[in-house]
């Protein structure tokens, strides 16, 4: 019987610490964290992601800054903004939520977002940094799937480890993540041959395809350490993940549910990664 990596209670518990961290550092500085989030257009979902955050924001004791802009804003006016809270002293990290309307282009908007402000760590220069292993922020979801094995107590040097899918955003800097903690780390996609053969091998499995159902139990290693960041909606409006829960449970030591597994751990890494950008700005100033 696999063992729930209970991704609500372990992303409260990140979240109480930066809590803690964060007013001792506006005790000691006088300075409080800040994180603008922009958003354009009027995407219900994009909303809510938006909403989550700044109650986030709020209950660590960041000041929230929300810049909310119509779907019609153009490309310069947004460029203006990002540039302004650039040279913004008082703002630590700068989120541009996305998509972004048609029109828009998001890749010269995550070159416009400065490195040290680039919280979501989208910025090709941060993303770099990470393949390197010199960075201290990180792309939140891979960050969280990272605290999630580390709750577990496995050791990731010199495992298996198999991450299906290489998006951008997810599969291809995690794999960086668990190859600068020594795991020996295969990544799958869409092309892979005999998925199923692959994921046997895996002493952590991370599923991140957007497929419900696609990893079912006989696809995993007895006692492995499964992951699911999927999300999909079933045909009933439900939440579920790409890992079929009911047979890999039994196989698994250790499983991340859909809802409440890897979900909750993004947010929390966006904060941890507010208040890393915060205290190198300090320390930039010499505080
Ligand atoms: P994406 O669509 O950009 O990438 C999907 C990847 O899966 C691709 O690399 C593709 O090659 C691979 N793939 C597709 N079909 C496959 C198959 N049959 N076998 C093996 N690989 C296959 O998706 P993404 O943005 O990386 O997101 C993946 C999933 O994770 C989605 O369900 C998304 O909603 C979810 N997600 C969750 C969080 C979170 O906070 N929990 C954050 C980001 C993404």
């Amino acid at each position: 019987m696999g063992q729930i990596i209970d991704g609500k209670a372990i992303s409260a518990s990140v979240r109480a610490q930066l809590k803690r961290e964060t007013e001792l550092l506006i005790g000691q500085t006088g300075y409080t964290p800040a994180l603008a989030v922009i958003l354009v257009g009027d995407d219900p979902a994009s909303a809510v992601y938006v909403r989550n955050k700044q109650r986030a924001c709020a209950e660590i004791g960041f000041r929230a800054l929300e810049y909310r802009l119509p779907a019609s804003t153009s490309q310069k006016e947004l460029d203006d903004l990002i540039d302004a809270l650039n040279a913004d002293d008082t703002v630590d990290g700068i989120l541009v939520q996305l998509p972004l309307p048609h029109g828009l282009d998001e890749q010269s908007v995550l070159l416009r977002i400065r490195p040290d402000k680039d919280v979501d760590c989208f910025h090709p220069y941060n993303v770099g940094r990470v393949m390197t292993g010199k960075s201290r922020l990180a792309p939140c979801t891979p960050m969280g799937v990272m605290e999630l094995i580390h709750s577990t107590g496995v050791d990731v040097a010199g495992k298996e480890c198999v991450v299906i899918g290489r998006s951008n955003i997810v599969g291809k800097p995690l794999s960086m993540l668990l190859l600068r903690e020594n795991g020996t780390v295969t990544v799958c996609h869409s092309k892979t041959r005999d998925l199923g053969a692959v994921c046997r091998r895996a002493d952590i499995l991370v599923a991140a395809v957007g497929r419900a159902g696609l990893i079912t139990g006989d696809m995993i290693k007895p006692g492995a350490v499964v992951i699911d960041v999927g999300i999909n909606r079933t045909p009933d409006g439900k939440l579920t993940g790409d890992v079929d829960f009911a047979t890999a449970e039994p196989v698994a030591s250790y499983i991340t549910p859909v809802p409440g597994g890897v979900g909750p751990m993004t947010i929390a890494m966006l904060m941890q990664n507010t208040l890393v950008a915060a205290k190198e700005h300090l320390a930039e100033k010499g505080k």
